[in-house]
């Protein structure tokens, strides 16, 4: 048994790298006869739309892809993100930070740490420093305090991957809690044992490992599937064309179709035309994933499959 999630931010409508990496999560768990929970990312007000969760939830079952019980809303489970943060607290791993991103970008980055990574400018600040800082009345971010610790993850597909754990924010200024502490205590709360995503997010999953330690929670298991690119060489957008299932079947896809093409792209031998996920669930093997990105020409972004 494996528990596998997918994650969509419900921002807009998914494309077809989107829908790829939702089946190849589907594949990992259901192949594995795990359950399957979908979860909404919604923290971030000013995009996330309830109607795009609608829509996410529609393409995914045009898809024939299915998970178990309600999808949840990382909105209304702030408690739980602030229970993780008053926990972190406690132990003395957290420090507020006023810092602003310009500040961040222009401050002479420290030797030891990778360019980007924060410098540690309000780390250790003193009373006074902090009085000043309080006095100016904006409110300030809560970060992690680490030793930069060099943390290594086995991913299922791409081994051991090391990255040095900066002082990443936990949450913001604004109140809302971080992606990266979110995540790590949504997979902890529904028990998720294999967390299968797109490989943007390989490089920040040392810090989710590095956070599930402090907090005491274990590390799920994580397998990276590689990102979809269009022909310019940026990642998949709806600019790019036909990429999103209503696009697919106006040019004259069928939702079987699309499968068949996400499949093959996966790495799978599909001799038939159209395929069904659980057609797939037999001949799913997690080391036939393929581990480069998969290439959309121009002609495959624009005519049918
Ligand atoms: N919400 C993230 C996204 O849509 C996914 C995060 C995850 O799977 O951990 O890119």
């Amino acid at each position: 048994m494996s528990r596998g999630r997918f994650a969509p931010s419900p921002t807009g409508i998914l494309h077809i790298g989107n829908l790829r990496t939702a089946l190849a999560a589907w594949l990992f768990a259901r192949s594995a006869g795990g359950e399957f929970l979908l979860r909404f990312e919604d923290l971030d007000t000013a995009t996330a739309r309830r109607e795009h969760e609608d829509g996410q939830r529609r393409d995914l079952e045009r898809l024939g892809l299915d998970w178990d019980g309600e999808p949840v809303r990382q909105s209304e489970r702030m408690d739980r993100y602030e229970d993780a943060l008053t926990d972190l607290s406690a132990a003395g791993l957290t420090y507020r930070c006023w810092c602003s991103r310009r500040e961040i970008r222009e401050a002479v980055s420290a030797p030891h740490l990778p360019p980007g990574h924060y410098p540690g400018t309000c780390r250790n600040l003193t009373a006074a420093q902090i009085a000043e800082r309080e006095a100016a009345g904006k409110p300030p971010a809560v970060r992690l305090r680490t030793e930069q610790p060099s943390v290594t993850i086995v991913d299922r597909l791409h081994g051991e991957h090391t990255e040095v754990v900066d002082d990443v924010v936990l949450r913001r200024g604004d109140g809302t809690p971080a992606y990266n502490l979110v995540v790590v205590v949504d997979d902890d709360a529904q028990r998720v044992e294999e967390v299968v995503r797109a490989d943007d997010l390989l490089s920040s999953t040392p810090r989710h490992a590095h956070l599930a330690d402090m907090l005491g929670i274990p590390r799920p298991t994580w397998a990276h599937v590689p990102l979809v690119l269009a022909a310019d060489g940026d990642r998949l957008a709806k600019r790019h064309g036909a990429v999103t299932i209503d696009d697919r079947l106006a040019v004259g896809d069928t939702p079987g179709r699309v499968v068949a093409v996400l499949a093959r792209s996966l790495g799978f031998e599909i001799p038939d035309e159209e395929t069904t996920p659980t057609d797939l669930l037999d001949r799913f093997a997690a080391d036939q994933i393929a581990l480069t990105p998969w290439t959309l020409t121009p002609e495959e972004t624009d005519a049918p499959w």
